[in-house]
């Protein structure tokens, strides 16, 4: 989701304790893409695209239930799907896709090239040594975290101006010459204040409380840093449909009958507590399709984009919906949170080792005195960004196998195996429809575009019978 996006990227820290979870989390609307240009007409037939080749539709509506599954074959029709994708268009999503995968590389590259400007430069020690001069505390406001506060704030704002031209390329100019984003420069650059804004205001009360862990804890901080960062991340999620999401965009509830009750009614069936079906005014920002689950506890709303509605058909709409209702059913959000800590842990008790190796033999060149102290804190982000990095194919793995359970839930409530078809389709004007498999191993965190369709039409094939309804 673009507004988190807005929050997170712009801080290493808030990504790297936040993982793929937050952003998961937060946009575990996985059916996020630019459309093509499809009929905006609502319509309840789903069969008005149907590919050609290979596909002979074994008859859902068939009331007899168990149909001729021998004539439909999956992998055929999957075939026949994707060959509907012009060569063009398929290159074009292609190039896109394929274009992030460096994106990863040179956004880590550039986060480890600040961090040893940082320590190497001496900025971060005299950071340190301009924030314990001037930030003396007083009666009413204690020293320490006022310390850590006059620290984050600069340490924010150069990290925020270094990144920015990466952040321009791959946010403003690369979405734009594919033709994904709406906004000129100046409603974005706007945005990106606010989102940096957010982002220093909610990274600076995590290194507060980090950092309170660091003094108190100097060898268990691992331990209860964990801990911190869970129940951050647990509040910003929470606290993110209601405060963060209102400065980007206007949710609103759909009026339209003909879309709300359908999906009220799929919500009914799988006791979901909706009363209201949310639009937001993605277009805004992009031309993509979307929907997503945000909030925890509470704040839970499932929301789906006007460009889904303007480009989609009801089969569709359904579709995309009965997905974001999978991952609310399934708890997909307390249990992408319980994975985030387990990895959160991981990676802080390996952070441990190899901060407390670098400071035994760089230490005093860079004048960082030890992990309670906030000079060190480009190390942390530095050590944070690599082991994160490495462990993308893991991460992304654990949320590709959530969406797919989310498909899955899809599939068997929405029932519409073409529609998943072509909203899948759609979504692939932004994602490789047909990687290889090591490349969506590495770089997928959701199931491939082929991988969706094969599904669907899996389902299709199985054709199972309708259930008779004696009122
Ligand atoms: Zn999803």
């Amino acid at each position: 989701m673009i507004n988190i996006h807005a929050v997170m990227t712009k801080s290493p820290i808030l990504i790297l304790l936040s993982l793929g979870v937050v952003s998961a989390l937060m946009s575990v609307g996985g059916l996020a893409s630019p459309a093509e240009t499809a009929p905006p007409a609502i319509s309840e037939k789903s069969s008005s695209v149907e590919p050609r080749a290979g596909i002979n539709d074994s008859g859902l509506s068939s009331p007899a239930g168990i149909v001729n599954t021998k004539s439909f074959d999956p992998a055929a029709a999957t075939k026949a799907w994707l060959a509907t994708v012009p060569q063009e268009k398929r290159q074009k999503s292609d190039r896109y896709f394929e274009g992030g995968y460096w994106l990863l590389l040179w956004n880590f590259l550039v986060a480890v090239a600040i961090s040893i400007f940082l320590l190497e430069s001496g900025i971060s020690a005299r950071l340190r040594d301009f924030a314990e001069r001037i930030c003396t505390g007083s009666s009413w406001l204690p020293q320490f975290p006022l310390q850590i506060a006059c620290y984050a704030i600069p340490y924010f704002l150069i990290v925020g101006t270094l990144g920015f031209p990466l952040d321009f390329y791959e946010h403003f100019v690369r979405e734009h010459q594919y033709g994904l984003a709406t906004q000129s420069f100046l409603p974005w650059f706007r945005e990106q204040w606010i989102g940096f804004g957010l982002t220093m205001f909610g990274g600076t009360i995590l290194l507060i409380a980090l950092y309170a862990v660091f003094r108190r804890a100097p060898r268990t901080w691992w331990v209860w840093g964990t801990v911190v960062a869970v129940l951050f991340m647990t509040v910003v999620v929470v606290i993110t449909p209601v405060f963060v999401e209102p400065l980007f965009n206007t949710y609103k509830p759909i009026t339209n009958p003909e879309i709300r009750n359908p999906i009220l009614a799929m919500a009914q069936a799988n006791q979901i507590p909706a009363r209201q079906v949310f639009e937001v005014d993605a277009s805004r920002q992009t031309t993509r399709v979307s929907a997503n689950v945000a909030g925890f506890l509470g704040t839970t709303r499932i929301a789906l984009n006007d460009n889904l509605i303007k480009q989609c058909t009801l089969p569709e709409i359904r579709a995309v919906m009965a997905h974001e209702m999978g991952h609310y059913v399934l708890n997909h959000g307390a249990k992408l949170l319980t994975y985030s800590a387990i990895f959160i842990v991981i990676g802080l008790a390996l952070t441990r080792q190899i901060f407390d190796t670098a400071v035994r033999r760089r230490g005093v060149k860079w004048g960082v005195r030890g992990i309670a102290d906030p000079a060190g804190l480009p190390l942390l982000v530095l050590i944070l960004s690599t082991l994160l990095f490495i462990a993308t194919p893991l991460l992304n793995t654990v949320v590709r196998v959530t969406e797919r359970e989310a498909d899955a839930f899809g599939i068997n409530t929405a029932r519409e195996p073409d529609g998943m078809a072509k909203v899948t389709l759609k979504l692939g004007a932004y994602r490789k429809l047909d990687p290889t498999p090591i490349e969506e191993f590495i770089f997928f965190d959701h199931p491939s575009g082929r991988a969706r369709i094969r599904m669907a039409m899996e389902w299709k094939a199985a054709n199972l019978p309708c259930v008779e309804i004696v009122p």
